[in-house]
């Protein structure tokens, strides 16, 4: 596999005043291209750094990408750290000066001097345009390694990035699978499962952890070991397959979609804490409308009684963040909205409001099938902030239909 490193550059990324995403971007699609990046950091606007952390990248990678400092002001200086770490000439090449130009015109009156600068050309380099911005990205050959500089804005990088792996050869194809878990941590998961996990050195494992998507482990390596990782992947699937949502790319949403769809069922959701959240996921997805009727967000009592038929008696009893009333929700709603199955979601997001007995992150869900009036209601405690606590109360919401959907 062969290897590629990403340098960010810009004072407002290694201010913290931008997170970078592009190098997010880039390694994910090298991957498919079969390089692995072996290192991405973010450098200031400085000539001298940069020249250094140039030299020293070509010196460990096939394959360097600069992103941002290509645009027309001082800061600017990508091009000329690049040309001078590699000793190669800028020259100004007067056709793509006086295109770009051209395209200044849009934003200035009289387009300033120094947006020309942005037509200098490493020698010998391909310039690759750039259909939405100004400045062009560039390839350079350098010995056995390529240089690829793109601009910053993220617009701009995407289409011109994707024109350039066109010129970067793909090395020999790399093999990924995906595993996509909710219910387990992740630090349970590679331990209990680690002779499973990290049985072949060869086989890069990623873990990632996230409040919007739950745990999931990617396991890369070169197409010959396509075997060893299916194997992994099957292994898995015995051992931890029922809190597996995903083994490919979709969201716990999609999933539910898809046996909604497939099995010809409608479903509608009432939300109190996740207040309309675990409806807007679910738009998200295209088409939804085939499955999705609607959906009640019941914040206060007076709506859980008067919409959902939720009974007095129950919330005084048990209160709006109870087994017995999102029971009664889902039916409620399951009900109103004629549907087969529905959601219903009622906790304390905080951060006020916990007591002893409930404290903030206690949201109970429920999981409602109509025709065979069954039920699956599960009791959380969430840690987080208000917002997470949301996001995941979302998550498992879907995860629980997911396991009631037969
Ligand atoms: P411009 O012509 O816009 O100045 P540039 O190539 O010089 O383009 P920068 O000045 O470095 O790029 O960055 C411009 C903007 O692009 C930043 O303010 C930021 O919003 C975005 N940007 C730059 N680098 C990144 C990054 N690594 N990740 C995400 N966004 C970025
Ligand atoms: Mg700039």
């Amino acid at each position: 596999m062969k290897k590629n490193i990403i340098l960010a550059i810009g004072n407002e990324l290694v201010e913290g005043i931008i997170v970078d995403t592009n190098s997010k971007y880039i390694a994910n699609k090298l991957l498919e291209h079969g390089y692995k990046t072996i290192m991405t950091k973010t450098l200031p606007d400085d000539l001298e750094i940069l020249v250094t952390e140039i030299k020293n990248s070509l010196e460990t990678s096939d394959l360097l990408i600069t992103t941002g400092g290509l645009g027309p002001t001082k800061d600017d200086i990508t091009r000329e750290a690049v040309s001078l770490a590699i000793d190669k000439k800028l020259i100004p090449d007067q056709k793509l000066v006086e295109k770009i130009t051209a395209k200044a015109k849009k934003y200035y009156k009289e387009v300033p001097d120094i947006v020309k600068k942005q037509g200098q050309v490493i020698e010998g380099a391909i310039v690759l345009e750039n259909p939405v911005g100004t400045a062009p990205g560039q390839i350079i050959n350098f010995g056995t390694k390529t240089i690829l500089i793109l601009p910053g804005p993220p617009a701009e990088l995407y289409p011109i990035f994707n024109e350039a792996l066109k010129y970067i050869k793909k090395d020999s194809p790399i093999y990924t699978r995906r595993v996509k878990t909710l219910g387990i941590p992740e630090a349970v998961i590679v331990e209990k499962y680690k002779n499973i996990i990290f049985s072949n050195k060869k086989i890069t494992v990623a873990t990632m952890a996230s409040y919007k998507s739950g745990v999931e482990l990617r396991f890369t390596g070169d197409i010959s070991l396509k075997k060893e990782i299916d194997k992994i992947v099957e292994k898995l699937l015995k051992e931890i397959g029922d809190f597996i949502y995903a083994l490919d790319e979709k969201s716990i949403e999609e999933v539910v979609f898809e046996k909604l769809l497939e099995s010809n069922k409608t479903v509608s959701f009432t939300e109190s804490c996740t207040g309309g959240l675990v409806s807007s996921s679910f738009v998200n997805i295209p088409g939804v409308s085939k499955v999705f009727k609607g959906s009640v967000v019941a914040y206060s009592n007076e709506i859980k009684e008067t919409i959902l038929n939720v009974k007095k008696e129950t919330l005084i009893n048990f209160g709006a963040v109870s087994k017995e009333c999102v029971k009664e929700m889902a039916k409620g709603v399951a009900e109103k909205f004629s549907t087969d199955y529905s959601l219903a979601i009622s906790g304390i997001a905080g951060p006020t409001g916990g007591t002893k007995e409930k404290p903030i992150g206690t949201v109970w869900i429920c999981a409602y099938d109509r025709k065979n009036n069954e039920y699956i209601v599960q009791k959380y405690l969430f840690k987080g902030t208000r917002e997470t606590i949301r996001y995941r109360s979302t998550l498992y919401a879907f995860d629980t239909l997911r396991r009631l959907i037969k």
